[in-house]
Order: C-alpha cells, then structure tokens, then sequence
C-alpha cells in the first residue's frame, strides 16, 4: 500500500538537486533556483498521470479538500454530505470552511449509500463529498446523478485511492474537483503533501491563489503580486515535492504489485466459509491497496479477529468499527464539539445532533468489516504463505 515503503535512490535524487541549489520555495527566486521546479514539474506529472486538466499541490491532503472547497465556493453554513466512515480529516477541512459537516450511512462499497445522501437533501446542501476508501471507489453514477438532479458540487475525496479508475478515469478527476493526500502512508508520498485537481481553469485558478495568500501569480517579482481574494498558506515545499516527483515515476509498479498481491491473497480469502467483499462498482478500478472482506455477523467477526490475533498474524489489517480515526462511533470529540475555539452555531447544532443520530445501517456493515492492507514488500511467496495461513486459521476459528 504505502510508497515509503519504496524510498530509495531515486527520491534521494530529486531531493539533492533541490538541496544543491538552496531555493526551498516553490515560488520566486528564478535566478538562483537554475531551472529546477520540483513543485510545477510535479503537477504535470500529476495532470499527465491521472488525465485531469489542472493540479494544484498543497501542504497536505487536508489542505487539499480545505483548498477544493473554498475554490468551489463552500462555506459558512452550506452542507456537505459526508460518509460515516472516512478519516478524520473530511470533516475537519468542511468544519475549517465554516460549513456544516452531514454524516450519512456508508453501503457495502464502505462509502456512500446513495439512498442515504438522497434523504439527506436540504435546501442547504451545497455538495457532496463521497471518499473512495482503502483503495475503492463510490458509486458514481448514482452520486453523479443527484448532484445533476439537485444542482450540487460533487467534490471526490480520492486521498486513499490514488491510481484507482472508474469507467477509464482516474478517481479524483470525475467530480467538480478531486484531492489526493501524499501523507506518508497513502500510495504514493511526498512525507506531506497533497493535491486538487479539476478539469475547470477557473477553480484551478482560485485554488492556486487561495493556497498561497491570495497571490495573483501573474507578474514576476512576488512582491508586486496582486491579491484578488483572501488565501492562505497551504503550500508545499520544493523538498516534498522533489520526493512525490520520484515517488509518482514509481506509480505504475506499486499498482502492479498491489493488483498481484491482492489478487493471490483473495484466492485462499474467498475459501472462507461465510465470507464476502466489498462491493467494487467497476472491479477493474481497484486500486487494489487493500482486500475489504466481510463475515456473516459481528460475532463471527470478533471470534476471527481473535483467532487472528492469537496466532499472530492480525498486523496489517484493520477492523474499522473499532479504530478511533476512521468511524462516527469514535469520534466523541466531534459529538461533543471539543473545538479549541467557537463553531458557528449551524455547526454546533449539526455536531450535537449526531449524539443522537442512529448509524445503524453502517454499525451493521462495519462491525462485519475487515480491511487487508496490502504491502509492497511481500514477495509472492509470501503472499501465498500468508493466504494459506489465514485461510488455516479462519476455517478452524469459525468452524
Ligand atoms: C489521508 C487522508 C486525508 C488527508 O490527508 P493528510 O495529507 O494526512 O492531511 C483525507 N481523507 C482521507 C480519506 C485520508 O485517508
């Protein structure tokens, strides 16, 4: 799954030639930095890679979706739609915009339930952000369609699914906008960094600004910039850039291995009495960093969990329902509004109604959950030991 677990010669490269010239920045300072412009070169590779028209790095993959948002106009009091299951940062960078956060129920694509995202419709909703979780992709037709119907932003939170495809096309590049995270544990990764891409000039433009103060970047000297709007600094450094360049020359093989592996482990998996997997709406687009799997019931689910561990071989996978980072049921801290400093009251409002708001339509999929992380590492023997032993000890703990 991850690409640090990858890091080599090549990267030491990229980020050499930026040592060797001292120019840190990724704006400015033409004359000294001698031709090297980690940052831009970067973004063509992104745009090349993934086919969109326009990417915008930022410091992070948080940046990125903040940055989305505020480009596509979100903000004080709008709605978004959100999954119940995704990684804290989904909401914080909706909350970082001023606008409210709606959680709704996930189906067994683990993202959202396009029926539950239907019902959650007000006269406030402004867009909806479906994440492609571990590796997988939302159901985007259906997503698309309502966001057509009720004249909504669709904003992709692609941050785990880098590489993935649906129908041909790259995921993060099919709605209004799309973010990747280059955090040292996503596929590919810049140690931080992240990215918005779109297909319109004029978003593009906006976020281009916003992540550096506004910046019009129109003239030559910086200083002489104009500044159209309001921006922050959510910019990367020509250091992580130089990492995600020799990181993004890699994407291809780590894909491969990822598709091998995976693809090995689930032929012992699907031997499993009772099991299934996630629902992959094109299969041909899994990006395959991890095998999502499911048991007929919660209880079977522990007592594998626990033969799992108990012969030493559960690292590496993930049972979501009971992680603190990526699931509604752990997050007391957005339930309770334990915000350093005032939400507005829409905001408040929304985050304490969760208290009481049933997810039992997700409580239901995710208590039967397991995510498989697939490692770049494992030779193909090893794959095939590891399948082996899991399917050894499944079969004998739910027997
Ligand atoms: C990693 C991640 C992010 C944010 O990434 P950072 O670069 O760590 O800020 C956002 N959404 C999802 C689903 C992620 O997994």
């Amino acid at each position: 799954m991850p690409g640090f677990e990858f890091f080599g010669e090549e990267e030491r490269k990229e980020v050499n030639e930026v040592l060797e010239t001292g120019i840190l920045m990724r704006y400015g300072f033409d004359g000294p930095r001698k031709g090297i412009w980690k940052s831009k070169e970067l973004e063509q590779a992104i745009c090349n890679t993934f086919g969109t028209q326009y990417a915008q790095l930022t410091s992070s993959g948080t940046a990125a979706l903040t940055t989305a948002m505020a480009a596509l106009g979100v903000g004080a009091g709008d709605e978004v739609i959100m999954p119940a299951f995704t990684f804290v940062a989904s909401f914080e960078a909706i909350l970082s915009m001023g606008a409210v956060p709606v959680l709704v129920d996930i189906d067994e694509t683990l993202t959202l339930a396009p029926a539950a995202v239907k019902a959650a419709i007000t006269s406030r909703t402004k867009c909806i952000m479906p994440v492609h979780m571990c590796g997988s992709m939302a159901d985007l037709d259906a997503l698309k369609a309502i966001c057509d119907e009720h004249n909504l932003i669709l904003l992709e939170d692609a941050c785990q699914s880098i590489g993935g495809t649906y129908k041909g096309k790259a995921l993060g590049t099919i709605g209004h906008a799309g973010t990747f995270s280059f955090d040292f544990v996503k596929t590919i990764t810049c140690g931080e960094g992240g990215v918005v891409m779109t297909n319109n000039q004029d978003v593009y433009t906006k976020a281009d600004a916003f992540t550096d103060h506004g910046h019009d970047h129109l003239g030559v000297d910086r200083g002489a910039d104009l500044h159209p709007m309001l921006g922050y600094n959510f910019r990367i450094s020509e250091l992580h850039a130089a990492v995600g360049l020799a990181q993004i020359r890699k994407l291809d093989t780590f894909l491969a291995i990822q598709k091998k592996n995976n693809h090995i482990l689930r032929t012992y998996m699907e031997q499993v009495p009772g099991i299934s997997f996630r629902v992959v709406p094109d299969p041909a687009g899994d990006s395959a960093s991890f095998l999502s799997w499911f048991l007929p019931s919660k209880e079977k689910m522990e007592t594998a969990i626990e033969a799992l561990k108990a012969a030493g071989i559960f690292a590496g996978n993930f049972y979501w329902f009971a992680n603190n980072w990526h699931y509604i049921k752990k997050w007391d801290h957005l339930k309770n509004v334990n915000s350093l400093y005032p939400l507005n009251e829409a905001q408040q409002t929304a985050l304490k109604k969760l208290q009481t708001t049933s997810f039992e339509a997700s409580d239901a999929i995710m208590a039967r959950c397991v995510s498989t992380a697939i490692s770049l590492t494992w030779t193909e023997e090893q794959v095939h030991a590891k399948g082996a032993q899991f399917l050894k000890v499944l079969k004998e703990a739910l027997s």
